[in-house]
Parts: C-alpha cells; sequence; structure tokens
C-alpha cells in the first residue's frame, strides 16, 4: 500500500513528478490537458525512459492519469459517447507513453435510463479503450451522484463483466459518502466493506477524500482529512481494512486551496502505520 497524491502537471510531466517528490508522494496522479475541456492540448511528452528516471529521484513508484470529467462512456447520447471514447482513448494512449501504470475515469451517468444498459454502453467503451493500448489499466471510479455505478454491487456488474485485469475500480471516500453509505460510523464501514467483498469488486485504487457535505448529499465536495464529515480515523480504518484487496492511496484534498500538501500526505501516511497497512 503506498499513498501519494493528485497534483498538477502544467509545466509538463517532469515538473509534475517533481512535484510530487516534495510532496512525498509515491503514487503521482495527475491530468494530461485540461480535465474540463475536450480540446487534446497536450505537447511532446518525454520519452519513457527519461520518466522512469525523474521518478526513481522523485520517489514516485506509480503514475496514474486521471481523465477529463466531460467524459461519460454511459450516456445516451451517441454522439457524446463517441466524444468520450475518442478522448479516454487518446488519454490512454499517452498515459501508456509516459508509462503510467493506469487512467482513472469516472464511470459517468445516464439520468433515466437502465442502468444495466448503460453499463453495457461502459463496457463496450471500455473494451474498444483497452483494444487501442496493451499495458494500461482503465480504473473506473464511482461517482458522487446516479446509480449506473455508485456502490459495490454496481460496480461489481460493471467490472465483473468485463473479465480482465486490465480493468479495476477507483473507489473515492467522499463519493461512497455522498452516495450515503455511512463511513464515518463503524457499523456503516462494515456494511460496504461487506458489500465490496460480495460483489467482488477488483479495488485498485483509494481516492481518500474527507467530505465538505453531508452524507448522502450527492455532492462532489472534497474536504482536508480530518477537516470534513467522515473524519480521519473513520477514512484509514476503511481504506486500511484486510479484507479489502490492498490498494494505493491518492489524496484529492484542496489543502491550502491548492490541492494537497505534503503535510496531508504525511499525516495520512502516520495514519496508516497506526493501522500497520505501511
Ligand atoms: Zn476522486
Ligand atoms: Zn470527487
Amino acid at each position: 500500500m503506498r499513498v501519494g497524491c493528485h497534483v498538477s502537471a502544467a509545466g509538463g510531466v517532469l515538473k509534475m513528478l517533481e512535484r510530487a517528490g516534495e510532496r512525498g508522494a509515491s503514487v503521482a496522479q495527475c491530468f494530461l490537458g485540461s480535465p474540463r475541456s475536450w480540446r487534446w492540448s497536450v505537447g511532446v511528452a518525454p520519452e519513457p525512459d527519461v520518466v522512469r528516471e525523474a521518478a526513481q529521484r522523485a520517489g514516485v513508484e506509480r503514475i496514474v492519469v486521471h481523465a477529463s470529467y466531460l467524459i461519460n462512456l454511459a450516456s445516451v447520447d451517441a454522439k457524446l459517447r463517441d466524444r468520450s471514447l475518442a478522448l479516454l482513448r487518446q488519454t490512454a494512449i499517452a498515459a501508456e507513453g509516459i508509462g503510467a501504470e493506469s487512467v482513472v475515469v469516472h464511470a459517468g451517468s445516464a439520468p433515466g435510463d437502465d442502468p444495466d444498459a448503460a453499463r453495457q454502453r461502459i463496457r463496450e467503451g471500455l473494451e474498444r479503450v483497452l483494444e487501442a493500448t496493451s499495458t494500461i489499466r482503465i480504473l473506473v471510479e464511482n461517482p458522487a451522484t446516479g446509480s449506473v455505478a455508485s456502490g459495490p454491487a454496481e460496480l461489481g456488474a460493471l467490472a465483473g463483466a468485463l473479465r480482465t485485469k486490465r480493468v479495476g475500480v477507483c473507489l473515492d471516500t467522499q463519493h461512497l459518502f455522498a452516495v450515503g453509505w455511512a463511513i464515518d460510523e463503524a457499523a456503516g464501514r462494515e456494511e460496504i466493506v461487506t458489500a465490496l467483498q460480495a460483489a467482488q469488486v477488483p479495488v485498485a485504487l483509494w481516492h481518500c477524500n474527507d467530505s465538505a457535505s453531508e452524507r448522502g448529499r450527492g455532492r462532489d465536495r472534497h474536504a482536508n482529512i480530518g477537516e470534513g464529515a467522515i473524519g480521519a480515523e473513520a477514512l484509514c480504518s476503511l481504506v486500511a481494512d484486510r479484507r479489502l484487496p490492498e490498494a494505493d492511496v491518492v489524496l484529492e484534498v484542496p489543502g491550502a486551496g491548492d490541492g494537497p500538501r505534503a503535510e496531508d500526505v504525511a499525516a495520512v501516511r502516520a495514519l496508516l502505520v497506526r493501522h500497520e497497512r505501511l
């Protein structure tokens, strides 16, 4: 189990790794290009060897690319789906090109449509992205709203049907809380762990974030660990639960307004050491 955080890739991949190193992150997550734009604006990336050396210098062992927020493979709108697929494919190819291990993509939504049909569309999209790449893993992230992939049963149904190790699940603790899982309480954590086990959800990464909004509000609002409605101890006992697959932890917290700081990463690492997971 390793701990890292989201960092800006402004100035390029090597600069991004430097930032991760400054924060003591063993896992570096970044966007390639603007997360809220369809336009692909990534310049020439350094060779994988150069990236690998820079990662080593920075103490980064795993690079994760977060895909654009606009991507929605679940949509009923075929045009939006095509655009989503093209952008995700481009992101996955670029991520593979810099030696990233995985791409995280939000599951998407299809309000009013049958969730099974929506999950089938996601699966078809993912299969096409996997065809266009050879090593990268695609991690589907649970959203803060909707019924397509917001809980263990849905995520299990989505990933299970793909039957490939190149698809996994990224679980965001704030999003789980937003859709109503009481992970701030011991009984609630027990319930989610049992449900994740029952649905055989292939958890491959945690987005460990506290919540700036109350449980069940369906709002995507991250808070610093220990400064939100979930609490530091609750968050760490969930991600450190030994009944779940061991997965790295990435912070996507606001810090002082500029994203995760070294002290945020250090605090979570200390908690996980106490839970004997590091
Ligand atoms: Zn997240
Ligand atoms: Zn979020």
